[in-house]
């Protein structure tokens, strides 16, 4: 049933005896997902967030990444799923918040160039009563201020409850903290409730970067995004940029800021200060319409 949810509604799954293998392995990632911040075992990686102008980094997203004994590094494609679907997702959650929160507070203290830093949060994790006063107090705690902090949340989060997850929005809003409409143009978009939502950045999902080359309506629809984005006061930030060619594309068309492998990868807090030096080369013949 699970396994038929997940690939949307009106399908059926069969049970079969590989399912139940599946569904046990399941079992024993959790249970091992439920001791790896005391083991150890979590870390969190940072992707550069690069000004599209200027080709220099601006800020950073947390992403999470899980060293499992046996299995090496699991993605967390496979266990965020599993941490929202087992209620871990709190704890895991609130874990990464902090730390995130401490390394910021931690490159301040280095006297780094400002950054803004930028935390995944899932449904169950933003939708809790106590989320504003727990972000609230981490930050005090730590002594980062809010604006240096942003929240990325997906469209598919606000559909789960629309009006708790815009007070929510408000009140996050209300003691300064950025937000952001994450994997934009994947969800349930409703425009409609896109105008209510009191946010500062749309992220378009990667998807469509990689389309643009090949695909006219990837790159209609990025265009369309940027432009709607921007009419709304909000700023774009384009995910998944991989080549110079992507990266010309958003330039020519002003989008604000990209992450992508182009100008780097996750990587580990350490890597962060030299990234800090990187530019990149403005690119002069920008092909304003890839695809042919
Ligand atoms: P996301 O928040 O949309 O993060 C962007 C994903 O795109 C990351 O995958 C990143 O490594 C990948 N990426 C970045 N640049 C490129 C590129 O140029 N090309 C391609 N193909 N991919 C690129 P990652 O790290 O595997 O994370 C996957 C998802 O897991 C994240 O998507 C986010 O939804 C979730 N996640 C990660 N960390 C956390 C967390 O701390 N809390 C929550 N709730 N979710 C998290
Ligand atoms: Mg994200
Ligand atoms: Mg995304």
């Amino acid at each position: 049933m699970q396994r038929a949810k997940e690939k949307g509604r009106d399908n059926f799954q069969i049970y079969a005896q590989d399912m139940h293998i599946r569904a046990l392995e399941r079992l024993t990632l959790e249970q091992e997902l439920r001791y790896a911040i005391e083991r150890n075992q979590l870390e969190l990686y940072y992707q550069p967030q690069v000004s599209v102008g200027e080709g220099r980094m601006v800020g950073v997203e947390a992403l999470m990444r899980w060293h499992h004994p046996r299995h090496g590094r699991v993605s967390p494609m496979v266990f965020i799923p599993l941490a929202e679907e087992s209620g871990l997702i709190e704890m895991i959650g609130d874990w990464a918040l902090r730390t995130a929160c401490q390394q910021a507070k931690r490159w301040q203290e280095q006297q780094l160039p400002a950054l803004t830093m930028a935390v995944n949060m899932s449904a169950r994790q933003f939708l809790r009563p106590t989320m504003v006063d727990e972000v609230a107090r981490i930050l005090q705690e730590i002594g980062l201020a809010s604006a240096d902090l942003e929240l990325e949340i997906t469209e598919s989060l606000m559909m789960v409850d629309v009006e708790n997850g815009i007070s929510a929005m408000h009140a996050l809003k209300a003691i300064g903290v950025g937000l952001s409409i994450d994997d934009f143009g994947t969800g349930y978009s409703s425009l409609n409730y896109l105008k209510r939502f009191p946010i500062d950045r749309l992220k378009i999902d990667k998807s469509f970067l990689i389309g643009i080359e090949t695909n006219q309506d990837d790159l209609a629809i990025t265009l369309a995004m940027i432009a709607m984005a921007h009419s709304m006061g909000l700023s774009v930030v384009a995910e998944g940029v991989e080549n110079a060619a992507q990266l010309a594309f958003l330039r020519a068309h002003r989008c604000d800021e990209f992450q992508g492998y182009y100008f780097s990868t996750p990587v580990p807090a350490r890597e962060i200060p030299a990234l800090l030096e990187k530019r990149l080369e403005p690119v002069d013949s920008a092909p304003a319409d890839l695809p042919g």
